[in-house]
This record gives structure tokens, C-alpha cells and sequence, in this order.
């Protein structure tokens, strides 16, 4: 518990974002869809951001590929491509 609410603190645009997917998802507004964007894999998928000033332009991720998203190495790439996207804009 301690550690969701120091993550709160420590994080609260991802937070901000969260609740707003969670909301639009309610609000009919955004569809939770049944597969993976990545893989293709049927089942469970869960909301992953990009950048956390657009809430409601989420990816939709399997586990096994948002792990592979936290991965330090998919971060550092995810970090690259946004810095490309940066200049291209
Ligand atoms: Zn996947």
C-alpha cells in the first residue's frame, strides 16, 4: 500500500493518466480491445502510455510485451524514438 501511494506521489501524471482511461473506458468513450496491439495475443491486455500528457492515446499491451516494454533497454529505444519524433516534428 505504501508503495502504490509513493508511486501516486512520485508519478502523478501516470496516475492522472490511469484514472482518465479508466474513466473513458466507463464513459463508453474508449474500448478496451481483446488483443494485444504488439503480438496479437487474445486475452487480457492493459493500457500503456506513451506519453502521459496525451491520456487517452494508450497502446494496448499483453503482459508478456508491456514487461518487455519496462524492460531498461525498451525504455532506452522508447526514449530514442521519442527524441527522433521530437526532430521529424
Ligand atoms: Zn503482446
Amino acid at each position: 500500500m505504501d508503495r502504490v501511494l509513493q508511486y501516486a506521489e512520485i508519478y502523478p501524471e501516470r496516475t492522472r493518466a490511469i484514472q482518465r482511461v479508466k474513466y473513458a473506458i466507463k464513459a463508453g468513450k474508449l474500448k478496451r480491445p481483446p488483443a494485444c496491439e504488439v503480438c496479437g495475443k487474445v486475452g487480457k491486455v492493459d493500457g500503456h502510455h506513451e506519453d502521459y500528457t496525451k491520456p487517452l492515446d494508450v497502446m494496448w499491451l499483453c503482459r508478456s510485451c508491456h514487461l518487455q516494454l519496462r524492460d531498461d533497454s525498451w525504455i532506452e529505444k522508447g526514449k530514442r524514438m521519442r527524441a527522433h519524433k521530437k526532430i521529424v516534428n
